[in-house]
């Protein structure tokens, strides 16, 4: 509810009683995840519905003049605070004095609706306006800023240009300025004779400047300079420290009606009347040990910055104050985490599962070579998890190409010995059924069954595949993340395998549990992500790192060439096809331009059918085939019975033929550097030395050594970074770096924090700080139940309950 209202909000200027009958409603849900009694949630609901049925009232074409909303609903700003004495803090934004129901709304779009909201918004840059010139000083075509008093002002109007011009005339020791303000005939009022002013804009007259033509009376008329006036302060008591002028001065982000003015001027009373009452979160041993200012301290530097902070500092982000901004956000979420990893950790499973030493053996005994140490140190943790009374929360990273799904398999195998189901489940269809034919077999000589349970499936075979799941016989069932979506029911689900996700791990989680499951997750995935990030993404996740490549593995040779040259390209693929290899040729396809994509690979497939490859099968893979298709062309590649596979991005996870030797990316410049990596993954699989060949349209010129000098797109930046590295690790940082966190991860789907004061990229070593002494405080309170720590609690449940549904979990 809260969030649909934010949207119709966003949607678009409305009546100014429908934006507040919609703020009404979202008030009305504020805590309803916390009020326990049933009756009042009952309530709320009941008013909703009366809120919802006056507002599509208003909308249907034979209302006629606005409706009383019906009674008895407070507006929102009357409410009355809800714990008594409370600290304006936590208070909605709309009681301060000055701002009120139309101000809150307006706030509510950046993000603001308490003071304590207000506080944390931060300003997004800061500007020197420390220097003061004398007005006999001012230089035309200049910024320049003058301190002085005022002399007389008069307004002229003229109505052709719809201007209104106001002058004052300003008096310093260095003689007199005319100050011009554009359409602010109110300021008359405020500056009187005698006032004393800051003002600060650019010069544009004095001795030979512009003329304004109705101007020229007065003695000093023709040669004081004039300054358009950008930024004014009016000195009502010379004590008191300036709030726009005369300063390092915050600037904020603005949004229509509500300017970086207002909001200096709205922070700077809140400092002044809140700050000596604001709660400190972090516990003071921790803030001393970490020589931390307190958030007192912190806010103030921030938002009103003393001359003694370099300007470059605050505009990086560097002064201690942010530091310890940063770090409150950053220990609270990670106090969060660990609460519910402590939660999850705490929770009992329904069923033991016993080791299976026997079980691993045979695993193992079948499998064509041997593991890996990395993998085997996995699987020993894997296995220690499955057999404790606790659910497992566990998340393997490692790149592609590492094995991972073995490990997976040996996880099911143990589950399955102890009488379990396990569930392994793949992000698309293609995967998925990648996934069962690499598993089946194997699990067939194990004496599991495993079944394949794809979306497709209808009629007979599905009712018979999920009355197997139902009544147990089919123990390993694979199919894509929709698999717990369906109405399928496990007789025994003991264990689920999520691959090849880098979502928020908790909402995985919280759906199993929401489907009535208390069981073992087992989460994969290949996209190496910095551990800093890890920390945040993944933060009440067991992590496990396969950090070593299958023996004999060669790293990937990577070129680029240009449009132009990729006949070079093309060749080596011929010669590896004349080895006995096999290669990939990709394409981009993405949504907005599928048609046209689409159309590009299935004409470049011809011709190559036709001209470059004519002596080899090639065979042609979307993912507009039907399921039947697709897997049907990947068992040929597979099989060898293809040599080349024109493919759109369809193979770029997990998709795995050892004897591909040679990959062309065509347009490379349209893959994210995530992706590209993703897809060089499919080759250098085997015991082969494997090429990745980029067709890149930015390069001109001859090949990836001629640059046009300048500064590098972000396309240059990924095509370096492939270049000059194939360790995940290192490509992820890249790829952290160019695109930023919010980017690498889409926030708004992956559930990724948002923070205000942190920064993931220029904070990392923070975070690490951060993760440790939240786990190192949980460990010492694990309830928070000693006073010291009561804030911290209520600052956990404020900023995270909501988002990471604490302590739902188990
Ligand atoms: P990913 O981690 O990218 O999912 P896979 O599990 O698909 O990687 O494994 C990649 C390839 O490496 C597969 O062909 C797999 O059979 C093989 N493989 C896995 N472990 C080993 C190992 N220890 N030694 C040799 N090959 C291995
Ligand atoms: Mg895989």
């Amino acid at each position: 509810m809260r969030r649909q209202v934010v949207e119709a909000l966003a949607q678009g200027p409305h009546p100014l009683w429908v934006e507040v009958t919609l703020m009404a409603l979202r008030v009305l849900f504020e805590d309803f995840e916390r009020s326990a009694e049933l009756d009042r949630r009952r309530a709320t609901v009941e008013r909703a519905k009366r809120l919802l049925q006056y507002l599509r009232a208003a909308r249907a074409p034979s209302f006629q003049a606005v409706p009383s909303p019906p009674d008895p609903i407070p507006p929102p700003w009357t409410r009355q605070p809800s714990v008594e004495g409370a600290p304006l803090w936590e208070q909605p934004i709309q009681f301060v004095k000055g701002v009120g129901p139309k101000r809150a709304l307006i706030l509510a779009r950046l993000g603001i609706r308490s003071v304590e909201d207000l506080l944390w918004t931060l300003p997004w840059r800061y500007e020197d306006r420390t220097r003061l010139s004398r007005t006999n000083q001012l230089v035309p075509g200049t910024q320049g800023m003058i301190c002085g008093v005022v002399r007389g002002v008069r307004v002229k109007t003229i109505p052709r240009r719809r201007l209104t011009i106001l002058e004052a005339t300003v008096e310093d020791a260095g003689g007199q300025a005319h100050a011009i303000f554009f359409n602010q005939p109110y300021l008359e009022a405020q500056f009187t004779a005698g006032t004393q002013v800051l003002l600060s804009g650019r010069v544009v007259g004095g001795p030979g400047g512009r003329q304004l033509a109705w101007h020229g009376t007065g003695p000093m008329a023709a040669t004081a300079p004039r300054l358009e006036v950008d930024e004014y302060e009016i000195l009502v008591d010379p004590q008191e420290p300036t709030v726009h002028l005369g300063r390092i001065v915050p600037v904020y982000h603005e949004t229509r009606g509500w300017s970086s003015r207002q909001m200096r001027a709205l922070v700077r009373s809140m400092l002044t009347a809140e700050l000596g009452r604001v709660r400190e979160v972090l516990p003071d041993a921790l803030r001393r040990r970490q020589k931390l200012p307190t958030l007192a301290q912190a806010m103030e530097a921030v938002h009103a910055p003393t001359a003694a902070l370099s300007l470059e500092e605050l505009n990086r982000g560097g002064t201690p104050a942010h530091r310890r901004l940063a770090f409150e956000e950053l220990f609270v979420l990670e106090m969060a985490l660990a609460s519910r990893h402590a939660t999850v950790a705490r929770a009992v499973k329904p069923f033991r599962v016993s080791p299976s030493p026997g079980m691993i053996h045979r695993l193992q005994s079948i499998l064509p070579f041997r593991l890996t140490r990395a993998q085997e140190r996995v699987i020993d943790e894997i296995v220690r998890d499955l057999t404790s009374p606790h659910p497992m929360n566990r998340l393997i990273q490692g790149d592609v190409g590492s094995g991972k799904t073995v490990v997976a398999l040996h996880a099911v195998a143990v589950a399955c010995a102890s009488g379990l189901q396990a569930a392994l489940m793949a992000p698309t269809e293609l995967l998925a059924e990648q996934h069962y034919l690499n598993v089946a077999p194997l699990c067939a000589r194990l004496g599991l069954q495993a079944v394949l349970l794809s979306g497709k499936e209808r009629g007979t075979s599905k009712r018979e595949l999920v009355a197997r799941i139902a009544e147990g016989t089919a123990q390993v069932i694979v199919g894509t993340h929709a698999l717990l979506q369906h109405k399928v029911r496990f007789a025994k689900l003991g264990l689920a395998v999520i691959d090849e996700q880098h979502k928020f791990g908790v909402l995985q989680r919280k759906m199993l549990v929401d489907k009535g499951y208390q069981l073992d997750v087992l989460i994969m995935t290949a996209t190496p992500i910095p551990r800093t990030l890890a920390m945040t993404v993944y933060g009440d996740l067991d992590v496990s790192v396969i950090d070593a490549l299958p023996p004999g593995r060669k790293p990937v040779q990577t070129m680029a060439f240009a449009a132009s040259q990729r006949r070079k390209g093309y060749q080596l693929v011929v010669d590896e096809l004349r080895a006995g290899r096999q290669a990939y040729v990709v394409f981009p396809l993405v949504e907005e331009s599928e048609k046209v994509d689409l159309e590009a690979a299935e004409m470049a497939y011809r011709r190559l059918q036709q001209e470059e490859f004519a002596a080899f099968r090639v065979g042609l893979i979307h993912g507009k085939l039907k399921a039947e298709q697709r897997s049907s062309i990947m068992a040929a590649f597979k099989a060898g019975d293809l040599d080349v596979l024109v493919a759109t991005t369809v193979i770029e996870v997990g998709v795995d033929v050892p004897n591909a030797t040679v990959m062309i990316v065509e347009h490379a410049e349209r893959f994210g550097l995530a992706q590209l990596h993703q897809l060089r993954g499919r080759v250098g699989r085997g015991a082969q030395q494997s090429y990745c060949v980029l067709i890149d349209a930015t390069i001109k010129g001859y090949g990836a050594w001629a640059r046009d000098g300048g500064g590098r797109s972000p396309a240059e930046q990924r095509r370096e970074a492939m270049l000059r590295s194939t360790d995940g690790f290192v490509i992820a940082e890249e790829d952290l770096r160019i695109r930023g966190p919010g980017e690498m991860f889409g926030t708004r789907q992956s559930g990724l924090p948002e923070f205000r004061a942190a920064n993931l990229v220029r904070d990392a070593a923070l975070i690490e700080v951060a993760r440790r002494e939240a786990f190192a405080l949980l460990r010492e309170d694990p309830e928070l139940s000693r006073p010291e720590h009561r804030d911290l609690q209520e600052a956990m449940r404020r900023r995270w309950h909501a988002k990471l549904a604490l302590g739902e979990v188990s």
